[in-house]
């Protein structure tokens, strides 16, 4: 059996050489005689993995010195709760945008926790856009504006980030870290569930400028307080090892390729090609409007739900796995992160090319 081009929105592809280089050292790291799963993350080996992950994160993204980098674990799920819990220090209000699935997710948890106002939504269009954010809109007195940068589910990007001022910008930031230069300076905050372009899942990164952290109320759960982690150097209590040791390879693995300047290249050219077919198909189209349209993630439809499901089938049998739609849009969904390799989208349009010649 070999391996598939699997378009899943996460956990989806690991670059094949991080895969390979894990298996070479899986049950002896280092020569520790031990796999990474079993040393003690006090040790100098693993020390030492976590202090290289951090540090080539920090290249590739450019990470200013006033940020800490954190490991956690929760998912980006729990991050729609920490943000609310750490930040609302001052007025207790925050502006969100709503753009789609995850953002109300994170909107409905801040809810619990002080005011929230929903400055901006795309949903009167199911999502297929990009509100425009402008200085005016935002509350000079929240405590901080969040963001979704990439909306997995429906497809859309942030192509220009909103300017906030003084009011610290949040981003949600799971399914597009990585794939495109960011200038994290312009951000309070950033989180990432690791899934997507970073690792396997159980790890959860976020970024933070050293101003916003010891902002958390008493009954803030030590674990869920930023500063527990960044005093403790993700080492408080016994983080996702093997998932950082994971990270750390696909950011040497992403260094390797030239950074993120030459990742983001390629990700315009594999998006590119199927945005281009989707064009000039007369079956396939893209629900999203064209300018704010994902890198990473693409949604497309058939003219039916019959079709869909017959495509879905069909490319399956041809080794393109899990292009189905999410379940709350339907039609499909190619998640084309870092690790999908350009000749997987070549072979995905070709197939959808094939597809349309033989069904119409
Ligand atoms: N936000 C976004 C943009 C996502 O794509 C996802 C997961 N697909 C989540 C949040 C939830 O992440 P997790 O499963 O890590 O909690």
């Amino acid at each position: 059996m070999t391996r598939v081009y699997n378009f899943s929105a996460g956990p989806s592809m690991l670059p094949l050489e991080v895969l390979e280089k894990a298996q070479s050292e899986l049950t002896n790291y280092a020569g520790s005689g031990m796999s990474v799963m079993e040393l003690s993350h006090r040790s100098k080996w693993f020390t030492d993995i976590i202090e290289t992950a951090e540090a080539v994160l920090r290249k590739l993204m450019n990470i200013p010195d006033n940020y800490k980098v954190l490991f956690i674990q929760g998912g980006a799920s729990q991050q729609f709760a920490m943000v609310p819990m750490n930040l609302f220090g001052g007025s207790k209000k925050a502006d969100y945008v709503n753009t789609g699935s995850w953002s109300k997710k994170a909107i409905k948890e801040a809810k619990k926790y002080g005011e929230v106002r929903v400055i901006a939504s795309s949903e009167d269009k199911n999502f297929s856009y990009i509100p425009e954010i402008t200085a005016d809109m935002i509350d000079p007195e929240a405590d901080y504006v969040h963001i979704t940068t990439n909306n997995t589910i429906e497809g859309t990007v942030f192509n220009k980030i909103p300017d906030t001022g003084n009011v610290p910008l949040v981003a949600d930031m799971s399914s597009n870290i990585l794939s495109e230069e960011f200038d994290v300076s312009k951000f309070g905050l950033i989180y990432a569930g690791a899934q997507k372009n970073i690792g396997p899942a159980g790890l959860t990164l976020v970024i933070i400028r050293d101003d916003l952290i010891g902002k958390a109320g008493e009954s803030v759960p030590v674990m869920l307080d930023y500063k527990t982690h960044s005093e403790s150097g993700s080492l408080y209590n016994t983080p996702p090892t093997f998932g950082i040791y994971m990270a750390k390879l696909v950011f040497e693995w992403l260094k390797e390729l030239g950074g993120i300047v030459a990742m983001e290249k390629i990700n315009r050219e594999k998006a590119g090609l199927l945005y281009d077919f989707l064009e000039e198909s007369s079956m396939f189209s893209s629900p999203v409007q064209k300018e704010d349209r994902s890198l990473m993630n693409i949604p497309f439809v058939s003219p039916s739900d019959e079709l869909d499901a017959l495509f879905v089938k069909e490319a399956k049998a041809a080794g393109l796995e899990t292009l189905k739609g999410h379940r709350s849009v339907g039609g499909m969904r190619a998640s084309v992160y870092n690790a999908m390799p350009v000749d997987g989208v070549k072979a995905l349009v070709a197939f959808m090319k094939e597809f349309e010649q033989t069904h119409s």
